[in-house]
């Protein structure tokens, strides 16, 4: 069972409840493993004593991106997981209404922190979340705030499960919408499917793929998509008549081999949907005497983009905060070429780089990208195997993307040509790139081997 921990920060009740803050930690086979946050900027003011209370000023939250911008990267963060928060309640009754804004269906699996705490350590005199952990000697940073909340009870989840391993499965409230296996499938082949990371596929009468998705938990994933009842859900169902599979034994193999199967496949109702986000980048170049600068261009052009959004503004924002953070200036940054002074410069006592004299500023840029692309892009990621007796490996040559292998556990794997035998090669596109550098991003502590 992968679990979603998840906290929130919002405006407050009597302000319409709107997300300030979204975190979440996944808790995979007892080990707290991915991890994703964000604030969000609210449609309206936060109240000054909510402020106060969590530490998000309105000013924090300018430049952050509204939840309906977001919304798409946190559902296919945590779609087909088992959602967890310290009362769960309030936070998925508040982000179903915040999913529901944003056109998006939200329905999973839920746990609740607190009644799990209540059973598992029944003699605690309080089981707010501060005092819980406390008590349990569970380190809480940054209390109200939703990393740190989020955190603190991932790792109170991780003792609870300890404590009693088979208590998730005893309190899981399920799904409470009524699943309708879809009129031409025979059940039983929804009731086979595994509870495993991997890719499904959902065939027509011709066993032709109508739609190809990617999951941390086949099965659960499935069930969800068959509970809902959107009249473009109800199409794709009348479509269905057998389901296939392949476990990757990881997301990471599940997000790229599904990244392929549709580009081999085309299946009519990934189209709708798929790969129209992410269209734009933001890339590295230098001029000819060696200046490092950042520039935001469609993705389609860009053969090794650094990281990609799904719109200009989102670039912006993103290179904004980076040239605040590491003082970057404006005049190398996309967009900003013919500015004046640059108010970064001003503010941190720099004078503007020029043609001639860059070198300073140039440390700095590298130190910037290093923050969120810190590897050199010749490299091995371990993952899990689609079985307990193996390992699986994902080939990253400069940046490109070469393939993967499944390898028998105990073979010494120390170069490429170790894979050779189980080697299956991959072809390299800006999907995968971002797939890749994302997971190098959230990934709490990716498995690496350094390939020269
Ligand atoms: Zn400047």
């Amino acid at each position: 069972m992968v679990l979603s921990i998840i906290d929130i920060e919002t405006t407050g009740g009597s302000n319409g409840n709107f997300v300030t803050e979204f975190a979440c930690f996944q808790l995979i086979n007892g080990e707290i493993r991915d991890n994703f946050s964000s604030l969000v900027k609210p449609p309206v003011a936060i109240p000054p004593f909510i402020q106060k209370l969590t530490g998000i000023t309105h000013e924090m939250v300018q430049d952050a991106p509204t939840f309906e911008e977001i919304a798409p990267q946190i559902f296919d963060f945590i779609k087909g997981t088992t959602f967890v928060a310290h009362n769960v309640a309030f936070d998925y009754g508040v982000l179903k209404s915040a999913f529901a804004r944003a056109n998006i269906t939200f329905n999973q699996d839920r746990l609740c922190s607190i009644q799990l705490a209540r059973k598992v350590f029944p003699k605690e005199r309080s089981y707010s979340l501060g005092k819980l952990c406390r008590s349990l000697k569970i380190p809480l940073e940054n209390r109200h705030r939703a990393y740190g909340d989020a955190l603190a009870t991932a790792k109170l989840m991780k003792k609870i499960i300890e404590n009693d391993s088979g208590i998730l499965e005893k309190n899981l409230k399920p799904i409470k919408k009524h699943v309708s296996i879809p009129s031409h499938l025979d059940p039983k082949e929804f009731e086979d499917l595994p509870n495993q990371p991997g890719i499904y596929y959902f065939l027509n009468e011709q066993f032709k793929p109508v739609y190809i998705g990617k999951a941390k938990n086949i099965k659960n994933r499935v069930r969800q998509h068959f509970s809902e009842n959107s009249a473009k859900k109800a199409e794709l169902k009348r479509n269905i008549y057998h389901l296939d599979h392949q476990l990757t034994g990881n997301e990471l193999l599940a997000e790229l081999i599904e990244s392929a199967e549709i580009k081999k496949y085309w299946p009519t109702y990934n189209k709708i949907q798929k790969y129209t986000s992410y269209a734009y980048c933001i890339f590295q170049y230098c001029n000819q005497s060696g200046a490092i600068r950042l520039g935001i261009e469609k993705n389609s052009v860009i053969k090794n983009p650094l990281i990609s959004f799904s719109n200009v503004a989102e670039c912006y924002r993103f290179l904004h905060s980076l040239s605040k953070e590491f003082g970057l200036c404006q005049k190398f940054i996309s967009g900003k070429s013919n500015a004046g002074d640059c108010v970064v410069c001003k503010d941190n006592g720099y004078v503007c780089p020029t043609s001639k004299n860059f070198e300073d500023h140039n440390k700095r840029m590298l130190l910037a990208i290093s923050s969120f692309l810190p590897h050199n892009g010749n490299f091995l990621i371990t993952e899990s195997g689609k079985t307990t007796e193996e390992v699986a490996f994902i080939w990253v040559k400069n940046w490109i993307y070469m393939g993967y292998a499944f390898v028998p556990k105990g073979l010494s794997i120390t170069k490429v040509e170790d894979l050779e035998a189980h080697l299956h090669l991959q072809s390299n596109n800006n999907d995968v790139q971002r797939i890749l550098k994302k997971y190098l991003r959230r990934k709490a502590f990716p498995k690496l081997i350094s390939l020269k």
